[in-house]
């Protein structure tokens, strides 16, 4: 299969319209990463997503909708806080969970009793639902296992030959994927962290952050999220988080230079010399950079990425969990060597 990429113009929406129409995959810009769409009532296409990606059948996706219209035949039930947090954070990158409707296959909820939805910002995303007339599932647009794909080159790097068509809508702005909260015990309570934190959502009700956002499950523990359970968004090389800031970071990193081949630094506002990338100096701009800059030490054949600990508040605290699973949990104190 030959993959084409269209601009997010009229035309490459009709394109990807009618194939999602026909029960094809295709690519799709959306604010938080890049998605890999499909019907997400249609079972068959929806099978589709999870080969191209080689994604686990247990791990359920999220399902994209385009107005508050379309929530209700997805859903048994919308508690009151659900609405309110529509109001204030649809379109954007919040994805709610709800008790799943009969309309709902179960290979779209990898088999749960429940479904994520969430209504993308990017006006192309919100377009191409529109025009196709039902929901999208749409899991991020890379390989399994891969950093996402922030630019319309990441999904073809890794969909090339695997997908009829990518729609390029330039870079995400938030580059994360988006917050999942599920409501349990009256509190609005985290899956996963993302544009939408803790702190804005605090404004609505009690908020807890589940403890796999930061901490390694156990072998065989039951998660709420099949998600937080799998090794997840790696370059090729070894990443490891380093507890280290400003010369402290630098001096860690030079040393190790000094000894090893292909070794990239990520930190916070440094000067991009030898072997130092600058990630950014807030945690939005770090979000938006971080997968970007993994794929980039993949294509300079890193062996190992060291990358500066993120702040762990606000949109920080997604940037952290990302780096753990990317890092596999390794952290590195330096100061207590
Ligand atoms: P992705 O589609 O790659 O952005 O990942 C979607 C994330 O949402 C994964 O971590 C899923 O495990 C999680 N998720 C999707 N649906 C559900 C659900 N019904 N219950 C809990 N977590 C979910
Ligand atoms: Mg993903």
């Amino acid at each position: 299969m030959t993959t084409e990429i269209a601009d997010c113009g009229a035309a490459g929406v009709s394109k990807a319209v009618e194939l999602l129409k026909k029960g094809a995959v295709a690519a799709i810009p959306t604010e938080t990463v890049y998605g890999l769409a499909a019907n997400a009532l249609n079972a068959n296409a929806v099978r589709d997503i999870f080969k191209a990606k080689g994604r686990p059948q247990d791990n359920p996706l999220i399902v994209h909708i385009a107005s508050i219209k379309m929530l209700p035949p997805l859903v048994k039930e919308i508690p009151d806080i659900a609405y309110k947090l529509a109001e204030r954070f649809w379109a954007g990158p919040l994805t709610m969970i709800f008790k799943k409707s009969e309309i709902i296959p179960d290979v779209t909820s990898g088999g749960l009793d429940t479904v994520a939805v969430r209504m993308p910002e990017c006006t192309a995303a919100r377009e191409i639902i529109k025009k196709c007339g039902f929901p999208l599932a749409a899991p991020s647009a890379n390989l399994s296992g891969r950093p996402s794909p922030t630019t319309a080159k990441h999904v073809f790097d890794d969909m090339n030959g695997r997908i009829p068509l990518i729609i390029d809508g330039g870079e995400c702005k938030v580059g994360v994927e988006s917050t999942v909260i599920c409501f349990k015990e009256q509190k609005i309570h985290i899956l996963r962290p993302g544009g939408i934190t803790a702190e804005m959502l605090s404004e609505f009700g009690e908020v807890e952050v589940d403890k796999a956002v930061t901490a390694e499950p156990a072998k065989n523990e039951r998660v709420l999220s099949p998600g937080m359970k799998y090794k997840h968004y790696s370059p090729k090389a070894d990443v490891f988080i380093v507890n280290a800031h400003g010369k402290q970071f630098l001096e860690y990193c030079l040393k190790r230079s000094r000894f090893e081949n292909g070794l990239i630094a990520l930190g916070a506002g440094v000067a991009e010399d030898g072997c130092f990338m600058d990630y950014g100096t807030t945690s939005e701009i770090q979000a938006q950079r971080l997968f970007a800059l993994l794929r980039k030490a993949d294509e300079m054949n890193a062996k190992t990425v060291l990358v500066e600990k993120p702040t762990t508040d606000g949109v920080g605290l997604a940037v952290y969990n990302r780096l753990l699973r990317a890092a596999a949990f390794r952290e590195i104190e330096p100061a207590r060597k």
